[in-house]
């Protein structure tokens, strides 16, 4: 189907097999050639007078790496940092400066500002994006994991930054970064209303305004991506689906979900929406999507589309595709 998803494809060797040489790490971090990706407080650094996809005008937004000078002033102060890869012989970090204040952290910002990922990622050039999306899932997973959940000890840095171990002297505990599986499916039925083929979209009360999505959730302990499509389609609208078919994955780290796509077809058509998880739900036309808003853009009372970097407007489009004109 269609075109690359946003925030796949990040380009980069991730270099398994040297993440244990401290001593390589060590060279490839004093190496003027090496890049940082910085990362304040989940934001990412982005060329200065960017524009966003709520509709501020400006440039596009490109990512501001560091290297050289600024790239070692930046790692001298950084809290977390994890080496992201290889590109040639250029190696890439990740570095967290989110203890530092305002000034502080445009001292070393090196010209671009910190925006986050999710108001201009949708306009950013794919790979870019996916670096972002790597670094910015890295630097949160390292912060939420200072002290170890198990025995409450503080945690270390290792392997450039892809485990951590606490100080228990006894039983050191490890842990590794964490993604958390979450279902998103496209529902469609080849006659729900009598009038041709559609599908089942949703939305939650806290959405932009008019924005309707496919419907999705978290995958829970003790069970298969396929029961979790079906239940979730169940508890949020009341129909019952079958043929559960994956489609494509999606790094998400607004936190830290890995989206996993699916096409399913519904066997009943009836809509019960549970309202403590969506506020609507609605089979709907080919035409009608079509006519749908874009996000950010929608006039007043219009529906519109999920934004564009989303898997959700991704299932949506291939669907379209599918069913034609
Ligand atoms: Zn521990």
């Amino acid at each position: 189907m269609g075109k690359n998803l946003s925030y796949t494809a990040v380009g980069l060797d991730r270099a398994h097999h040297r993440r244990r040489d401290d001593a390589w790490i060590a060279g490839r971090r004093a190496d003027e050639k090496t890049r940082i990706v910085p990362v304040w407080r989940d934001r990412s650094l982005i060329s200065p007078g960017a524009a966003t996809i709520e509709g501020t005008p400006g440039d596009t937004p490109e990512a501001v790496l560091l290297d050289g000078k600024e790239a070692q002033a930046l790692l001298a102060e950084a809290d977390h940092v994890t080496l992201l890869g290889l590109d040639g012989d250029t190696a890439y970090f990740a570095a967290d400066i989110s203890e530092r204040d305002d000034s502080a952290r445009d001292a070393l910002a090196g010209g671009g500002e910190f925006h986050d990922l999710r108001r201009v990622g949708a306009l950013m050039a794919g790979p870019e994006a996916a670096l972002l999306a790597y670094a910015r899932g890295f630097m949160h997973w390292h912060r939420g994991h200072v002290f170890c959940g198990l025995c409450g000890n503080p945690t270390e840095s290792h392997d450039g930054g892809h485990r951590r171990r606490c100080a228990n002297a006894e039983d050191p505990h490890n842990h590794f970064p964490r993604t958390d599986p979450a279902v998103i499916m496209l529902v469609s039925h080849d006659n729900p209303q009598g009038n041709g083929p559609a599908c089942l979209l949703g939305r939650q009360s806290r959405w932009a305004e008019g924005m309707y999505s496919t419907l999705a959730g978290f995958v829970e302990p003790g069970e298969t991506l396929e029961e979790a499509v079906a239940r979730e389609v169940l508890e949020e609208s009341g129909v019952r689906v079958a043929n559960v078919e994956y489609k494509a994955s999606q790094p998400w780290p607004f936190p830290s979900s890995l989206m996993l796509g699916f096409r399913v077809r519904a066997e009943t058509t009836d809509i019960e929406i549970d309202d403590r998880e969506v506020e609507d739900a609605q089979w709907f036309r080919p035409e009608q999507v079509r006519s749908f808003g874009e996000w950010g853009a929608a006039t007043p009372g219009e529906k519109r589309l999920p934004r564009k970097d989303s898997i959700s407007r991704w299932l949506i489009e291939g669907w379209l595709e599918d069913v034609g004109a």
